[in-house]
């Protein structure tokens, strides 16, 4: 495969899918960034669940970012509330409206029927490489991982199901070890 036909390939594909986001947001009054925001907040950590770590996962402005929240605290999709430890700090929550929406509409009908078509084993295969693909893009780009808890380079495993932070020294639960979060670091060797 020429490298300008991978890139069509991938443009092409996201094209679709953001076709389907868009109509499907639409029907809910939501814009794809703002659905994207949406699935953003369901999956981030407690590291991660902030208006700049929103603006950093999606590459917009700090103005994007809060604008798109306004939007979803006014759907009634998500909640907001002071940082316990520092009022200047702003966490958000999805709420129960906002996940039943989620489960609804992402991911989007299309890529759930074309999924369908594929074997297990080929589905694997390509989301493998996707994930390699990926990877190298942020690192090229210098860009955060935001990768999942359990796959980071702090992600302690302490015996049984009890894990730790080793940046923060915090505990975590099972659930929290399947977040995504804003300080991960991909393990060296990956
Ligand atoms: S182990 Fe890594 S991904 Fe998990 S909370 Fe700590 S820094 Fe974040």
């Amino acid at each position: 495969m020429s490298r300008q036909h991978g890139y069509d390939l991938i443009e092409r594909i996201g094209n679709l899918l953001r076709a389907e986001a868009r109509q499907a947001g639409a029907g809910h009054g939501l814009q794809p960034v703002q659905l994207q925001a949406l699935a953003y907040f369901a999956r981030a950590n407690r590291y991660s669940d902030t208006p700049a770590a929103l603006a950093e996962y999606l590459g917009v402005t700090k103005g994007t970012a809060s604008q798109t929240l306004m939007v979803l605290e006014a759907l009634g999709l998500v909640s907001k509330r002071e940082d316990k430890d520092d009022r200047r700090v702003t966490r958000v929550q999805v709420t129960a409206k906002g996940h039943q929406l989620l489960d609804k509409l992402l991911p989007p009908a299309l890529w759930r029927n074309a999924s369908a078509e594929l074997s297990a084993a080929a589905a694997q295969r390509i989301e493998d490489e996707l994930v390699r693909l990926l990877r190298v893009l942020q690192q090229v780009n210098q860009s955060r991982t935001f990768g999942v808890c359990n796959t980071c380079e702090h992600f302690l495993r302490e015996g049984g199901r009890k894990f730790r932070c080793g940046l923060t020294a915090e505990p975590l639960s099972i659930e929290e070890s399947r977040l995504i979060c804003r300080e991960h670091e991909l393990k060296t060797g990956t």
